[in-house]
């Protein structure tokens, strides 16, 4: 059965995931992602959820039993350390999990706002980092 892996669990890899058993894909679907939660909307970070008028649950995607029901493997708090294009193998770390398609949604997350010219200027000023659920609120 052909597995499709995809690498970076933020709201392009739910998305993609959720289309393809929405048409119809019928093999393994394994969705890893660095961060320990479900995939969530970024957006609410600076705006709703800040503000205190939105909640937890409706910042994820979809409810964590979407991806059992649908037989997408999701693999939270999993870093994807290496990948072999030849071998279509991915690293985890020891542990090498095979594919037959990949797909990358690791988004723009190594573009901290800690490497944009305007906080390297201001590097002495505390620099607020909002963008994931996991490091909130902003130190
Ligand atoms: C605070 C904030 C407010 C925003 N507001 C708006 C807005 O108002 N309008 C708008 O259009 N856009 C907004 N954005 C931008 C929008 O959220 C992003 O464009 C969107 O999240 C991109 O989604 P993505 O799935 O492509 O990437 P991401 O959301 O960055 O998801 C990528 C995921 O891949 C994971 N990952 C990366 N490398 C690995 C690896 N090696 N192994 C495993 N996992 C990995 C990361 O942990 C991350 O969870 C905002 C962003 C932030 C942070």
């Amino acid at each position: 059965m052909t597995h499709i892996a995809v690498i970076g669990a933020g709201q392009a890899g739910a998305s993609l995931v959720a289309k393809l058993r929405s048409e119809g894909f019928e093999g393994d679907i394994t969705l890893i992602g660095a961060e320990a939660v479900p995939p969530y909307q970024r957006p609410p970070l600076s705006k709703a959820y800040l503000l205190g008028d939105m909640t937890l649950e409706r910042l994820f995607l979809r409810p964590q039993s979407f991806y059992y029901e649908n037989n997408i493997a999701l693999r939270l708090s999993t870093q994807v350390t290496a990948i072999d294009t030849s071998a279509k193998t991915i690293a985890i770390g020891d542990e090498l999990l095979s594919y037959d398609q990949l797909a990358l949604t690791t988004g723009p997350f190594r573009a901290s706002c800690l490497r944009r010219p305007v906080a390297r200027l201001a590097a002495s000023i505390p620099c607020a980092i909002s963008r994931t659920l996991t490091r909130w609120p902003p130190m």
